[in-house]
């Protein structure tokens, strides 16, 4: 790489963290008959010595991502989130609020109506202004934060939700980077960035969702000197024990990602020499990744279901791997569902009780390590 400068501080040192290597655009799905080859592009992270941003060092694809379909557990995430702010009394009946949402989807203007906050028009001031992962999509960090913090009224909020990087190295979570994806947020690195826009992190929440997701809010630094509460300090002090800033922390992802990828290819073999059928489920960004890493193909895993109208007909990039419709599962009556996405479980054993009902079960993938065994040879791909 040559190179890197901080997508929030301009700094120039810092560290690779995290070498995936060439992987496809994982927004790309083309369709199933597409013999590829696809494009591949360096999937790297950097972590920022200056600001301690860990980040996408380049990406050259362009989103193109069939719209999938929004997780029950985000909704409901979302509707316990705005219950907690308004329970802390931090929702200004009559407030304006805008929102910085994902290109994934998901909207809390809705429930922030059911409050009585009324949707501010576009650039114009908002007493809270709210971004659910919608700043990791920014290639400027800092232009991007700039410009949600100068909307921000005199005595208003800015609230933050994020997949924090304590969850990503406490559960070895290397599959969250990706491209488009150009920032993974500690809370003490936000903290830090939002004081070099003069404001404060106030109060804090965590969320199961993503097996760690934070909302943070913020105010603009007055003459008050009001400090961050409990909250705050307990995810600051966590941060610390784990060692977001250090280099060495974040490089240990690349184990996790190995042990991983080979528990899925052991697993794999293992159920195709016991002639057991395995299906996949959840054409998430994240698997093409995965499953490069772990060297399988169709042979191995000869589909993956996905609820989306959208995504089925296409292929998961970089591998010959269909995707295929929910009807697929009872018809092929797998002896196990690869879940990729764990926030799914609940809701897809709900949706489709057939899996179990003939015997299948369902695995999430990010507990596959347990079946890598050292003595098989493993289908890395770097
Ligand atoms: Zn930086």
């Amino acid at each position: 790489m040559g190179d890197h400068t901080c997508r929030a501080c301009r700094g120039q040192a810092g560290h690779l963290v995290l070498d995936l290597g060439e992987q496809p655009a994982c927004d790309y799905f083309p369709r199933a008959n597409d013999p590829g080859p696809d494009a591949t592009y360096p999937l790297q992270m950097w972590l920022c010595s200056s600001c301690g941003l860990a980040q996408l060092v380049a990406d050259s694809t362009v989103p193109e991502e069939p719209k999938g379909t929004e997780p029950v557990a985000l909704i409901a995430q979302a509707g316990d989130a705005v219950g907690k702010v308004a329970t802390a009394g931090l929702l200004p009946e009559g407030g304006r609020v805008t929102e910085y949402g994902s290109p994934h989807g998901g909207s809390w203007l809705g429930l922030l109506a059911d409050r009585g906050l009324m949707p501010t028009p576009e650039g114009e001031p908002a007493d809270v202004v709210l971004d659910c992962f919608g700043l990791m999509h920014a290639p400027d960090q800092h232009g991007a934060l700039l410009e949600r913090v100068n909307r921000v009224t005199k005595g208003g909020l800015l609230l933050l939700q994020y997949h924090s990087l304590a969850a990503i190295v406490r559960r070895g979570q290397w599959n969250s980077l990706r491209h488009g994806h150009y920032a993974y947020y500690s809370t003490t690195a936000l903290t830090d960035l939002l004081a070099s826009h003069g404001f404060s992190a106030r109060t804090a929440w965590q969320f199961d969702l993503y097996g760690g997701t934070v909302l943070l809010v913020a105010r603009r630094d007055g003459n008050s000197n009001s400090q961050p509460d409990h909250s705050v300090r307990l995810l600051l002090a966590e941060d610390a024990s784990i060692g977001v800033r250090d280099p060495r922390v974040l490089t240990d992802l690349t184990s996790s990602a190995r042990t991983q990828a080979r528990g899925l290819y052991d697993y794999l073999v293992g159920e195709r020499s016991a002639r057991r059928a395995v299906i996949g489920y959840g054409a998430a960004s994240r698997a093409p990744a995965l499953l490069r890493w772990a060297g399988v193909d169709r042979a191995l895993l000869p589909a993956v279901v996905d609820a989306s109208p959208a995504k089925q007909g296409l292929r998961l990039p970089g591998t010959d791997i269909p995707i295929v419709g929910p009807a697929h599962l009872a018809a092929s009556t797998p002896a196990s569902v690869l879940l990729f996405l764990a926030d799914l479980l609940p809701e897809v054993r709900a949706a489709f009780p057939e899996v179990e009902r003939a015997g299948g079960r369902w695995l999430e993938v990010e507990e596959l390590g347990r079946y890598a065994s050292s003595s098989l040879p493993c289908g890395l791909a770097y």
